[in-house]
């Protein structure tokens, strides 16, 4: 459950007055006006009209939570978040959305020196010079902690518990 309560974090809270606003200024008209007056739905007990009502515009107000979830997000993942947010409001059938989760970039590791988060992968945080990413003993280019060779000479690496890739010194140096 906390998973999710972060995620659900990253939701602006001017999304949710903007949902929330919409849901009221949509139900409220539909539910008095529209619905008693429907050839339909106006035959229905008023219970079951409002469990309509109320219940379809759920769904736009998820929606634009979700458009505010890829707003949030894509500004923590540094990318052209105002091009996302646009990109999931305008292209048609939710393809703005679900491109968005298909090529979201991967989300950027916090310096574990200073906390100051870089979203290219180099080797050392520019702001206090701790080692992000183990690099090669030979050629100094960054490894991956799966890495058994370097990918750019050869050099064989020495495998590492995953955890402590950013200062293991028997690779770092
Ligand atoms: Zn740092
Ligand atoms: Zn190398």
């Amino acid at each position: 459950m906390s998973a999710l309560t972060k995620e659900l974090r990253v939701i602006p809270g001017a999304a949710w007055i903007v949902a929330w606003f919409t849901y009221l200024c949509l139900t409220l008209p539909v539910f008095f006006l529209v619905a008693p007056t429907d050839r339909e739905v106006g035959k229905w007990p008023r219970w079951g009209q409002a469990l309509l009502v109320y219940g379809v515009f759920l769904l736009v107000v998820a929606l634009v939570a979700l458009i505010g979830y890829i707003y949030g997000d894509a500004k923590r993942r540094q990318m052209r978040y105002v091009m996302w947010t646009l990109l999931a409001i305008f292209i048609p059938n939710a393809i703005g959305i679900i491109l968005y989760f298909i090529l979201r970039d991967p989300l950027p590791k916090p310096c574990p020196g200073c906390g100051h988060v870089e979203k290219a992968k180099f080797p050392f945080c520019p702001r206090c010079g701790t080692l992000l990413h183990a690099t090669c003993p030979k050629c100094d280019k960054p490894v991956e902690p799966s890495w058994a060779n370097c990918a750019y000479c050869g050099q064989q690496l020495l495998p590492e518990p995953a955890a402590g890739a950013a200062q293991n010194p028997s690779v770092a140096t």
